[in-house]
């Protein structure tokens, strides 16, 4: 019998007795319910998903207290951050009812008959979507709520007209689990079937990728690292059928800071951008990893302002011990790498220091291992000549959830050489603030070219995040009743 073991975070100790991973086949079991449920949800009427996806967003809300308690237990993230992301995810959870509610997911194009030959005359058409099937949603550690058993992914997915089936994360299993109780409580309350949501715990490949591997499911919907993302878009890939793989994954997220914007506004910026890479102890995809100066006395003194401001943060501890341990190894591996470490201090245990370094961008374009992801509160200063430099860095990034432009406010060459190389691999480009924040909105794009993301035409935060979910069919002179459906699928 194998077994998974909660953890508080601040101490590392065991919280509560070990619990039993599921088995091979109680995996196969989730997989089969979702199927038996999504032949009833994939035809719900809007109303009946947005009853259910509002029913868990109260349950959420109702059981405020004991979930931040067990949340911070498990994550040390504070109850100030734990209770802002329940309010989010709720949050989420009612903006889908209201889309669901409005028909986003019956959305058709009605194209009638033109009479005539080809090419211009063609058959009455109608295209439509419909629900891609059972979905297997991977939560990510540092959003227990937000990125978790009732995150984004499921909201988007259930009001797609998907059941969703939730591979709970190790690093909040018994909150993962409480949450799954509220529910089996709703589902039960509203006469649905207790498989239209399930959760299976466990590590690895006996519980992830049997999950993955299984026929029933018709997609992927992970967040997470870029190493555990590849992993299953590689298990999706390889399986007789392959199916789609929505993933979220690590990102740097450059910033770029002009120097005449720095020379007025440099020690407030400052004060901003250390508040963003301590932010969560750094535990952000949306962290600011790199920063790209150009060479200017302007940009000297805000490096001196920003070491200044980043000593002056105290992150509290990491999300788990090993989170921590590789942290330090992340760090020891960018100054193997050949960075100047311009803040470093070690910290305790549990808690990291923030880490600041600086590079030369010929050396940050050379070593590709400046370019991964340190998980926790690091950043490196990337120095370049001038702005052709700091578009070859950005080119050597390649792909980020986020690229932030301070500085471009006027149009000039090179505002618009750096607008054009910020859009060309980043998902959002700022121009003013910090990366750290992602709202729930209908603008909002979170997902990046590689690494950032495994499919970068897709969102996994906002309203598109529903459209990952449904596939175009068209129907061609369908009958009056299957019109009549308006889009519902039967
Ligand atoms: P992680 O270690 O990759 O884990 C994510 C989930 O995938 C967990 O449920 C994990 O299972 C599972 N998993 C990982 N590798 C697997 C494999 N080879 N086979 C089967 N299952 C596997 O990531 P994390 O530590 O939770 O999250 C931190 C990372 O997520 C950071 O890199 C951060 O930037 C990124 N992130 C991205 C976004 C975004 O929107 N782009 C948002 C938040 C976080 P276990 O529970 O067994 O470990």
């Amino acid at each position: 019998m194998k077994t998974v073991q909660s953890t508080n975070a601040r101490t590392g100790e065991p919280l509560g007795a070990p619990l039993v991973a599921h088995t091979p086949e109680q995996v196969d079991k989730a997989a089969e319910a979702a199927a038996l449920a999504f032949a009833g949800w994939q035809a719900s009427a809007g109303g009946q998903r947005a009853q259910l996806l509002r029913g868990l967003a109260d349950a959420l809300e109702a059981d405020r207290e004991e979930l931040v308690t067990l949340a911070d237990l498990e994550t040390a993230l504070g109850p100030v951050r734990l209770n802002g992301e329940l309010d989010r995810t709720a949050f989420q959870l009612r903006r889908f009812a209201d889309m669901a509610e409005r028909g986003v997911a019956f959305e058709r194009t009605d194209d009638p008959a033109v009479a005539g030959g080809p090419p211009v005359g063609h058959p009455a058409m109608v295209r439509q979507r419909v629900p891609l099937g059972p979905v297997a949603m991977f939560s990510a550690s540092n959003f227990p709520f937000a990125f978790s058993v009732l995150g984004g992914d499921t909201a988007s997915a259930l009001a797609a007209g998907c059941p969703v089936v939730v591979k709970a994360h190790t690093g909040h299993l018994l909150l993962s689990i409480r949450v799954f109780g509220l529910i089996q409580k709703v589902l039960a309350s509203l006469n649905l079937p207790a498989g239209l949501i399930g959760l299976v715990q466990g590590g690895g490949s006996d519980v992830g990728v049997r999950l993955m591997q299984h026929e029933s499911i018709a997609a992927g919907a992970f967040t997470g690292s870029t190493r555990g993302g590849a992993a299953l878009q590689a298990v999706a890939n390889a399986r007789p059928r392959p199916i789609p793989f929505y993933g979220e994954l690590g990102s740097i997220n450059p910033v770029i800071a002009l120097p005449a914007l720095l020379a007025s506004k440099g020690a407030d910026l400052a004060a901003t951008l250390a508040g963003s890479i301590s932010l969560g102890c750094g535990q952000f995809c949306t962290s600011p990893g790199v920063i790209v100066l150009i060479k200017d006395p302007a940009s000297n003194a805000f490096v001196q302002q920003l070491t200044t401001a980043l000593a002056a943060q105290k992150p509290h501890a990491m999300l788990t011990p090993g989170m921590r341990q590789a942290f330090d190894a992340g760090v020891e591996h960018m100054v193997t790498a050949g960075v100047k470490p311009l803040l470093q201090e070690v910290g305790n245990a549990e808690a990291p220091r923030p880490f600041l370094a600086q590079v030369d961008a010929v050396h940050f374009i050379a070593k590709t291992a400046l370019r991964e992801e340190v998980f926790g509160p690091a950043s490196l200063i990337v120095w370049a000549d001038s702005v052709a430099q700091t578009l070859e860095v950005l080119q050597a990034v390649g792909g980020s959830l986020t690229v932030t432009l301070w500085g471009a406010d006027t149009e000039t060459d090179d505002a618009r050489a750096l607008v054009r190389g910020a859009m060309a691999i980043a998902g959002r480009v700022l121009f003013t603030g910090v990366p750290t924040g992602v709202a729930v909105s209908a603008g909002q794009q979170h997902g990046g070219p590689w690494p950032s993301s495994t499919q970068p035409m897709t969102t996994s935060v906002g309203d598109a995040a529903i459209d990952r979910f449904l596939r175009p069919v068209c129907l061609q002179d369908a009958p009056a009743w299957v019109l009549a459906r308006q889009g519902r699928p039967c």
